[in-house]
């Protein structure tokens, strides 16, 4: 990755802010079945409709012409799609992209760690809800725990700059797993962020509302046992971060609910389809499929219709727990 200074930032929209991240949802589908993100029956978008991995770095490149500077490869589960290490390594070499991130669910990382560092891949963070083989069952429906463990090893050794642990907690099935988690994270030198299950598309397994553990209740827990000093740091992205005194270990929390951050929003996303969404919470979207299929090879129209898009990002989401999600997308399609 080499550097190209942006003077003036290109992609900024209605509210002042700067759009110079973006994460690609590159496939819906996953080998885990989370009850938080996925219903237990899901239709996957037919293969002819996802874009294509040469598609993705037309775009990708697109947006670091742009100004974007950090990439985050997500899905569904990015590294079961065909191929995906490609895909990393044409985007590890885009002039202008600082960083080339991941998010995964550390299945297939005992294979595939190696080649995504190789890639240029610096910093991943890999999701984790529960250390006990059964509740990780429960809430994955068909994970396996000590294959996500074994994965997260290889990663350590393979010597990323920084691993990252994502964990979503619902009352009553891991709440009291927080201690353990941070334990866990804070023992193997890696940080750990606590995010607050948001309402995206329907669910079977629960009532969102009643499974609802806020940030607030997950760092009393916290003190409970540590001493929480809060920092300034910032990835960029919407975690309040805190350190452990007596560890060191950074401790993020992620509240769509309990603290709003769409006033900082840098970010965009691409889904599977090629549908640019604005915003997280809302469905203002482009298709940039579309304009890619239109007009094959023709950089300048994508670019434009990305520069458009601008005008149409929403001051932020609402999400409300109580009522029936008004966006009706998962997570997986969205690309957390
Ligand atoms: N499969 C990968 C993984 O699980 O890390 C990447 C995609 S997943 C959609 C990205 C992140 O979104 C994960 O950390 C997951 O826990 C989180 N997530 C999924 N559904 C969510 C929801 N409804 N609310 C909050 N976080 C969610
Ligand atoms: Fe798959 Fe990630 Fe969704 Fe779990 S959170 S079902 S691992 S995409």
């Amino acid at each position: 990755m080499t550097t190209i200074q942006h003077t003036q930032p290109v992609l900024i929209d209605k509210f002042n802010r700067v759009v110079d991240y973006i994460r690609i949802s590159v496939t819906d589908r996953c080998d885990f079945r989370c009850v938080y993100c996925m219903d237990d029956e899901m239709q996957f978008v037919p293969r002819a409709q996802l874009l294509t991995l040469e598609e993705i770095s037309t775009i990708a490149r697109a947006f670091t012409e742009l100004g974007v500077k950090k990439i985050r490869i997500t899905g569904g589960e990015p590294l079961v799609r065909r191929n995906i290490i490609k895909l990393f390594e044409d985007l590890g070499s885009l002039p202008g992209l600082y960083e080339l991130v991941t998010t995964t669910n550390g299945s297939q990382l005992v294979k595939l760690a190696q080649p995504l560092k190789d890639a240029g891949v610096k910093r991943i963070n890999i999701s984790l809800d529960s250390l006990d083989v059964d509740k990780f069952k429960r809430i994955t429906r068909v994970g396996d725990l000590n294959q996500v463990l074994a994965g997260i090893e290889t990663a350590r050794e393979v010597g990323f700059e920084k691993i990252k642990l994502n964990a979503v907690i619902l009352k009553n099935r891991n709440d009291d797993e927080i201690i353990d988690l941070v334990n866990y994270a804070s023992e193997r030198g890696m940080d750990i962020s606590f995010i607050e299950e948001m309402p995206l598309g329907v669910i079977g397994d629960h009532d969102r509302a009643e499974a609802y553990y806020s940030s607030d209740e997950i760092k009393r827990d916290l003190e409970q046992e540590f001493k929480l000093i809060p920092t300034t740091e910032t990835t960029g992205g919407p975690s309040k971060y805190f350190k452990i005194a007596e560890t060191g270990t950074r401790v993020g929390f992620i509240s769509p609910h309990s603290h709003n951050f769409c006033d900082q929003c840098n970010r965009v996303r691409l889904t599977c389809e090629g549908r640019l969404l604005l915003c997280l919470g809302q469905e203002h979207s482009v298709d940039l499929r579309k304009v890619i299929r239109a007009h094959p090879g023709n950089d300048e129209k994508l670019k434009q219709a990305i520069k458009d898009s601008m005008l149409i990002k929403p001051k932020g989401h609402d999400f409300n727990l109580k009522e029936q999600p008004i966006i009706f997308r998962h997570m997986n399609v969205t690309g957390g």
